[in-house]
């Protein structure tokens, strides 16, 4: 199918890159704009698991199902629940993960790979690297359309832009004023490498997938990639100048990483706070940022979101790939089957726009109790239940 609609991507994330594939799989041509100057710029972080009815039915879609499959790590999904003190409440790496089919079958794979997977399925300079966005707004000269000014120069002309530009989207400025509110916690990311050869205990400890730890205001979250490294997310529940007021020198690593340990996690048991002190190869504090529960934007034609962009969550629920990814299988429906038609595409977007906005309210409630239950301490027992089907 051909089509003569002008159609500007903005953002290379899963939810961008994800939609630009399934586009040209229906030969729907599309520009993906990114601020990054290059695909290797940026890590892309650690580890994330695509659901069945999430990433993976995505992928399927875009006919790249085989190659994640071949990519992802199975043995990924094992987790451990653990308490403050050490008491291991579950562990998968020995009773394997018998869980009920909604939490089942979600294999891991590293952003990074996730990201290269679909780079390579598209077209050769679909993506325009070091593209950033700065604004956009109505054409002067091409009413209904909009133009994207980026930091160095315009484009003009577009008759659909779609923001995939993540939690800080410059394209959701011309739908809403809203901006993301900080959810309460900070979560200090730790990284230690080559984990098999030089940090064996906590290779151990956190075994071949995740091990988390939840308890009252703060939570302990260890992950393994396939790169050897484990990443642990030390969040704790503290207000929003936290990170600047707490007195922690985080330029300072390994006193950071001690100051920490001593003042939120000194009474927890040996292990992990071991955990803590391995994980000393690299430093982030984090703010955790959230868009509103349920917000919506008055629908505008010629302009749309996915992902983050549309429905930032925190960490909490595990959604937030899997959304970002859904979105982008809706959208594309929507436009691949007006493509032919572009008057139809209004009304095609706003279809969209409802099923996004129900489905992006129904997980940041779910996201919502997920964050309460990482940090309280009954959050632990809650979650191995759940897991265990009771
Ligand atoms: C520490 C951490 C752990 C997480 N773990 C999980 C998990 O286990 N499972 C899960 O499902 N989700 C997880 N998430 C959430 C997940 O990362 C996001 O929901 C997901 O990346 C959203 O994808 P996206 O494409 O919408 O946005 P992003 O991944 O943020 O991509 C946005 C892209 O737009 C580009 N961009 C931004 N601004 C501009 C601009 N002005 N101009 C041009 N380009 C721009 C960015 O460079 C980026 O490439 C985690 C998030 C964090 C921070």
């Amino acid at each position: 199918m051909s089509n003569n609609l002008r159609i500007a991507v903005v953002g290379a994330g899963p939810a961008g890159l994800t939609l630009a594939r399934l586009l040209q799989v229906h030969s729907v041509a599309c520009t993906v704009f990114e601020l990054d100057e290059s695909p290797a710029r940026r890590g892309q972080g650690g580890s994330i698991d695509l659901h069945r009815n999430g990433g993976q039915q995505a992928l399927r879609e875009a006919g790249l199902f085989a190659e994640f499959r071949r990519l992802s790590r199975p043995e990924g999904e094992a987790l451990k629940l653990i308490k403050y003190d050490g008491t291991v409440v579950l562990d998968e790496n020995k009773t394997g993960t018998r869980r009920p089919e909604e939490f089942s079958d979600r294999p891991e794979i590293d952003r990074t790979k996730l990201r290269q997977l679909l780079l390579d399925s598209l077209s050769p300079d679909t993506v325009v690297w070091g593209k950033k966005l700065i604004t956009i707004a109505e054409s002067s000269s091409m009413p209904g359309k909009h133009d994207l000014h980026f930091k160095d120069g315009v484009e003009e002309g577009f008759d659909l832009v779609v923001g995939a530009d993540g939690a800080w989207s410059r394209v959701r400025n011309i739908l809403t004023d809203q901006r993301p509110v900080y959810s309460g916690v900070t979560v200090i990311e730790l990284w230690a490498l080559h984990v098999d050869t030089r940090h064996q205990s906590l290779a151990e400890f956190v075994g071949a997938g995740s091990c988390f730890m939840f308890d009252e205001g703060r939570a302990l979250q260890c992950q393994r990639d396939s790169e050897n490294t484990i990443r642990v997310y030390a969040g704790v529940r503290q207000p929003e100048d936290w990170v600047n007021t707490c007195g922690i020198d985080w330029s300072s690593p390994e006193e950071a990483q001690k100051t920490l340990l001593g003042q939120y996690f000194n009474d927890c048991g040996p292990a992990l706070k071991q955990a803590i002190m391995d994980a000393s190869d690299q430093l982030i504090p984090r703010q955790m940022w959230m868009l509103p529960v349920g917000m919506r934007w008055k629908p505008r034609e010629g302009v749309t979101l996915v992902g983050d962009a549309a429905h930032l969550m925190t960490i909490f629920g595990g959604v937030g790939v899997n959304l970002a990814m859904l979105d982008s299988l809706d959208l594309s429906r929507a436009v691949i089957d007006c493509a032919g038609d572009a008057s139809r595409l209004p009304d095609a977007i706003r279809r969209y726009e409802e099923v996004i906005f129900a489905r992006g309210e129904q997980y940041a409630r779910k996201t919502e109790k997920g964050l309460k239950g990482h940090f309280s301490a009954k959050g632990v027992d809650e979650m191995a239940r759940r897991l265990q089907g009771r």
